[in-house]
């Protein structure tokens, strides 16, 4: 069940020790009505497809040798009103800055449109509960983002597979480092709407031109 989804999330659990300390992150990657996830616990390396679990859009855990991640309820959450195909969650250093500050990340680098025209905030819940899948998946859908800082606890990143969600993960840690940094020598320019289309319509028409 899941061959490929579970050997992507082996394949790319350990992508998550550059991004969040010790065994705080997880990720997830879905196929049509369930998805595979990483397990709680254990260490990014631990593990192989067999333990993978395999997880329902209603939460019950339908394959695998180990227990899926405790943020189980945010991925069902997600996957449910968003249209993703992958999720990356991660306490990494600086967009767990802004979320201790209750704040969100705002347009000051083109990059940001990546994943939207800012990473919104989402206000405190216990982690692992429905009220915080809820709060992150009302703010996501507000904001037209596909992150969202989780006040006083980290990032969550959604794209349409891992390596994208993966990669994105790493631009936004990237940018709230810039931010932060910027904040103390002044006051950071934010692009307009305008600027901001723009480098969209860019974006449209970026990489490797199809033969
Ligand atoms: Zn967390």
């Amino acid at each position: 069940m899941l061959a490929r989804e579970r050997v992507a999330v082996v394949d790319h659990a350990p992508y998550l020790s550059d991004l969040t300390p010790g065994r705080t992150g997880n990720l997830s990657v879905r196929d049509g009505d369930r998805f595979a996830a990483t397990p709680t616990g254990v260490p990014y390396d631990g593990f192989d497809a067999s333990d993978v679990p395999v997880v329902s859009l209603d939460g019950d855990v339908v394959a695998g040798e180990m227990e899926p991640t405790s943020e189980v309820p945010m991925h069902t959450g997600i996957y449910q009103r968003l249209d993703a195909g992958a999720i990356v969650h991660t306490h990494s250093p600086w967009a767990s800055t802004l979320a201790v500050l209750g704040e969100e990340l705002p347009p000051v680098h083109y990059m940001i449109t990546a994943v939207g025209r800012k990473v919104p905030v989402a206000g405190y819940a216990p982690y692992g509960t429905d009220d915080l899948a809820e709060l992150v998946v009302a703010e996501m859908e507000d904001a037209n983002s596909d992150a969202c800082i989780l006040a006083n606890h980290g990032l969550v990143v959604v794209g349409e597979d891992l390596p994208t969600a993966i990669e994105n993960t790493v631009h936004v840690e990237e940018l709230c480092k810039v931010y932060l940094r910027a904040r103390q020598h002044g006051e950071p320019n934010e692009l307009t709407d305008d600027q901001l289309a723009a480098v969209e319509k860019q974006f449209e028409s970026y990489g490797q031109s199809e033969e």
